[in-house]
C-alpha cells in the first residue's frame, strides 16, 4: 500500500494538476497501518485490531471513490465518501456484528464490494465519455475486486470462523489475495494512463496555437501533405484557402492589441465551425490562416471561401472595446495533380491572396487549374473580372 501510494504520488507530482490522483495516493497511505493493526490481534486492544484496522481500509476506499470522481470531473460528496468507514464503526458497536467474525466479514465485504462497484462504474462512465480505453481496464479490475468481496461476504457467513482473518481457508485466502494483486495491476494501469494523458497534452500544445486553439504552422504543414496524398488516392480534389485579415494593423492601432487578440480568436472559432472536421484549419502566423479542404465539385472551394468571407464580414465581434467587425481576403488554389507539391499549391494560393488584396480586399480570388498548368506549375491567377466577389461597400 505504501509503495503504491508513493508510486501514484510520483506520477502526480510533476504537473500536480490531477487532484484525483493525489486522493488515490492518500487513500493508499491511509490503508498502510491497517494490516499491522489487524495482524497484531491479541497483542493490542481488540478494538484497534478488529475495529480500527478494517475501518482504515474502508476510509481508504471512500477516498478512492473521491479520487475516481475527481478524475472523472464529477462532484464529490463527503458523506458518501465517509459512509463506509462510518457504517463500519457503527456496526461494530452492535454486539451481533462485533462478536461474530462471519458477521463482521459480511459487513466489511458488503461495503467494500459496493464501493468497488461504484468506483468501477465511475471509471467505466469516464472511459466511455473520454475515450480513454485504459480506464475500462481499471473499471474491470474494480468489478473483479467487488466480486471477490461479494464471494467473501457470503462465504464468511457459511464457514465457521475460529481465528478470523488469517485462518487457513482457500476461498478466504484467495479473496484477500485478489484485491492485493489488483491494487498493483491497477496502479500500473493508472501510471500508464497518466503518461498517455500527459503526452496527449504535450502533443496538443506542440501542434496548436495557444491563442486561437487552431493548428499551428508546423502541424498544418505536416498534416497537409498527408491530406493531399489521401485526396489523390481517393480521387477527391484538395483545395487550399489562404486567409488574411484586412487592415488588421488598424484594428490593433485603434482598439489595442488585446481587442485584436479577441478578434483573432472569434474569427477562428467562426471559420472552424464552417469547415468539416476532416478539413484542416491552421494559423500560419499573425493574422494569416489557411484551410485545406477536400472538395467534390470544381467550384466548391471558391464557394466555401466566399461563404467564409461573407460570414467573417457579418460578424459582430464582441471585445472589451465594444463590437468590432473585420473583413478577410482569401486566395484559393486547387491541387493540380502529381508533380505539383503542396509548397507550390501554397505559392499559388498566396499569389491569389495577393491579387485579392490588390483588388481591394474583402474578396476571394482563385487560381484556375488551366492557368496553373499553363504557367508550368507556376502562378495562374483568375483575372479580376472573374473574381467571385468584389468589395461590398
Ligand atoms: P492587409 O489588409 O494588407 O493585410 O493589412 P494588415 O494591416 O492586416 O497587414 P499586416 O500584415 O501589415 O499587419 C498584420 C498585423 O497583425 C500586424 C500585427 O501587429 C498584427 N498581429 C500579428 N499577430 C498578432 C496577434 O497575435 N495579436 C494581435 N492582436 N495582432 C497581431
Ligand atoms: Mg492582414
Ligand atoms: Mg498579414
Amino acid at each position: 500500500m505504501f509503495l503504491v501510494g508513493t508510486a501514484l504520488l510520483i506520477v502526480w507530482w510533476p504537473s500536480r494538476t490531477e487532484q484525483g490522483l493525489l486522493y488515490w495516493a492518500i487513500s493508499f497511505f491511509v490503508r498502510v497501518p491497517a494490516l499491522p493493526l489487524m495482524m497484531a490481534r491479541g497483542q493490542i486492544a481488540d478494538r484497534l485490531s478488529i475495529e480500527l484496522g478494517p475501518g482504515l481500509l474502508l476510509a481508504g476506499l471512500g477516498l478512492g471513490w473521491v479520487g475516481t470522481r475527481m478524475i472523472a470531473g464529477r462532484k464529490v460528496s463527503i458523506p458518501i465518501a465517509a459512509a463506509p468507514m462510518a457504517i463500519w464503526f457503527l456496526a461494530c458497536q452492535m454486539p451481533v456484528v462485533y462478536a461474530e467474525t462471519g458477521h463482521r466479514i459480511l459487513v466489511f465485504s458488503t461495503l467494500t464490494g459496493l464501493y468497488s462497484f461504484a468506483i468501477a462504474f465511475e471509471f467505466w462512465r469516464d472511459a466511455v465519455l473520454s475515450g480513454h480505453r485504459l480506464k475500462k481496464g481499471l473499471a474491470a479490475l474494480f468489478v473483479v475486486n467487488g466480486t471477490a468481496h461479494a464471494v467473501r461476504a457470503v462465504y464468511g457467513l457459511v464457514i465457521n470462523f475460529e481465528e478470523g482473518l488469517f485462518e487457513r481457508h482457500d476461498v478466504m485466502a484467495v479473496s484477500v489475495f485478489v484485491p492485493l494483486v489488483l491494487v498493483v495491476i491497477g496502479t500500473l494501469i493508472a501510471m500508464a494512463m497518466y503518461r498517455e494523458e500527459h503526452l496527449d497534452t504535450l502533443r496538443y500544445d506542440a501542434s496548436h496555437d495557444p491563442l486561437t486553439n487552431v493548428l499551428n504552422r508546423r502541424a498544418f504543414f505536416s498534416r497537409a501533405e498527408g491530406i493531399l496524398r489521401e485526396g489523390r488516392q481517393d480521387g477527391v480534389t484538395v483545395a487550399l484557402l489562404m486567409l488574411d485579415l484586412d487592415h488588421f494593423k488598424t484594428v490593433n492601432d485603434s482598439h489595442g492589441h488585446l481587442a485584436g487578440d479577441q478578434v483573432l480568436k472569434q474569427v477562428c472559432a467562426r471559420v472552424t465551425g464552417m469547415i468539416r472536421r476532416t478539413d484542416l484549419f491552421g494559423r500560419l502566423g499573425g493574422e494569416e490562416f489557411a484551410a485545406l479542404l477536400k472538395v467534390v465539385a470544381p467550384d466548391d472551394a471558391m464557394m466555401v471561401a466566399e461563404k467564409i468571407r461573407k460570414a467573417v464580414r457579418s460578424m459582430a465581434i464582441s471585445t472589451d472595446q465594444g463590437d468590432l467587425s473585420v473583413t478577410v481576403s482569401i486566395g484559393v488554389a486547387e491541387d493540380v495533380g502529381e508533380g505539383h507539391g503542396f509548397r507550390e499549391m501554397m505559392r499559388r494560393a498566396d499569389s491569389a491572396l495577393y491579387a485579392a488584396k490588390l483588388g481591394g480586399r474583402d474578396s476571394v480570388c482563385g487560381c484556375s487549374e488551366d492557368q496553373a498548368h499553363a504557367a508550368g506549375g507556376g502562378i495562374g491567377l483568375v483575372p479580376a473580372a472573374e473574381r467571385v466577389s468584389s468589395p461590398e461597400k
